[in-house]
């Protein structure tokens, strides 16, 4: 059976990628649907840490990072929530003298390039902002417009925008099958098959397997990220804190627990849709935490989880039109920090989907990049 009212774009995944392109291409007109094969947030924006940050991005990313910081700092009239955020800012920390030059280096590299968001701090001014960590730590790299959000309340906030705008978000909507129909793209899936001009491929670890459908056949790999949650504490830290050479990103949330990852990795089963904790190696965030925050050691853990993405061998994401297939454009390969690109990546996808071009730099975002390592090997 197929759709009866015209659709201008079909978005294929319903995770923030796609809710957010769906947003941004609805309020410029287009009639937009959403096919999600499980349910909106499902897999990473539902399993995200949500890390507002544009300290430490690679320098590909930063002007884009830094346009959807101004997007985040802006967050309510955007999408009618606040989304949870706080800019207590983002910290990066020497804990040792050996480390501090990796911290110099680094704001050489981004000075020199014409950016200011990171500095560099003293330990005076790390017990300042972050008063319960060890006092053994040197130094650190500050982003002070950074922070987090509630990874939950945004993916509310930017469905019930989209749908206001006139989205239609279809669940449990499995993409089997993308054909050529004419000038238009046929999608499958298990219920109804659905034509349009163009298609949003925003389907997180699955999105390679939707790239090979229209004739992308781009290398991805796959991440487990795992996190740990732990039972309410008294008020303990504002900025989300990382430390140089170790697995740890730690926060404490509005509700009062503390929300410790760092990108280590459990177990995808990208077939299986299933991805599984690998406690010996999340053990080592714990024991990180634990090192920099004495305080918190006999904190109980209350949960731990894994969140599936698609990683790319640059870690830099798929951003832009397909290389081969017109009308197919590619959001994906996040690599791990892709919730604080969200606004911007909508933008950018409706600017190339409305206007055919964008003004944002996207360059080295694009599929071509490992299409041409391909052919050249
Ligand atoms: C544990 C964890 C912590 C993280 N922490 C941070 C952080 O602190 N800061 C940061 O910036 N980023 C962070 N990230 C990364 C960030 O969450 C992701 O980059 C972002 O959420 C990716 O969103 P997405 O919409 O591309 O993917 P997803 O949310 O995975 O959405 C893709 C959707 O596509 C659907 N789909 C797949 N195949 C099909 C199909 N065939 N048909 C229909 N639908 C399909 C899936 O069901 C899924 O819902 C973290 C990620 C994880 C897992």
């Amino acid at each position: 059976m197929m759709s009866a009212e015209p659709i201008d774009t079909i978005v294929i995944g319903g995770g923030l990628h796609g809710l957010s392109a769906a947003l941004h291409l609805a309020r410029a007109g287009r009639r937009v649907v959403v096919l999600e094969r499980s349910w909106v947030g499902r897999h990473a924006s539902g399993a995200s840490a949500a890390g507002v940050r544009t300290l430490n991005r690679h320098p590909a990313e930063i002007p884009i990072s830094l346009e959807a910081m101004d997007m985040w700092s802006n967050i309510e009239a955007i999408v009618g929530d606040h989304c949870g955020f706080h800019a207590n800012g983002q910290i990066l920390v020497a804990e040792h003298p050996r480390h501090v030059p990796v911290l110099e280096q680094r704001l050489a590299s981004t000075q020199a390039a014409g950016y200011r968001h990171e500095e560099l701090i003293d330990r005076a001014e790390l017990l300042r902002l972050v008063p319960a960590i060890s006092p053994h730590c040197t130094a650190a790299l500050v982003a002070r417009q950074d922070g987090a959000a509630d990874p939950h309340r945004t993916l509310q906030a930017f469905r019930r925008s989209a749908e206001a705008a006139g989205v239609v978000i279809n669940e449990g909507f499995g993409v089997t099958a993308v054909e050529r129909c004419g000038s238009d793209w046929r999608v499958s899936t298990g219920q109804r098959d659905f034509v349009a001009p163009t298609i949003v491929n925003a389907a997180g670890a699955w999105a390679g397997r939707i790239a090979a459908m229209i004739g992308d056949d781009i290398p991805l790999g796959h991440k487990a990220s795992m996190m740990i949650v732990t039972e309410r504490v008294a008020p303990l830290l504002k900025p989300v804190t990382s430390v140089v050479g170790r697995p740890l990103s730690f926060k404490q949330s509005d509700q009062g627990t503390l929300v410790i990852g760092g990108g280590l990795q459990g177990r995808a089963d990208i077939d299986r849709q299933k991805s599984f904790v690998n406690f010996a190696e999340l053990a080592k965030a714990a024991r990180a935490a634990t090192d920099l925050f004495p305080s918190v050691g006999t904190v109980r853990i209350v949960r731990t989880w894994t969140g599936m993405e698609a990683k790319t061998d640059d870690y830099l994401p798929i951003v832009g039109a397909s290389p081969v297939a017109s009308g197919v454009f590619h959001a994906f390969g996040f690599s791990g920090h892709g919730f604080q690109l969200v606004p911007v990546v909508g933008a950018i996808l409706a600017d190339l989907i409305v206007h055919g071009a964008t003004t944002r730099s996207i360059e080295r975002l694009s599929a071509d990049r490992f299409l041409r390592r391909r052919a050249a090997e």
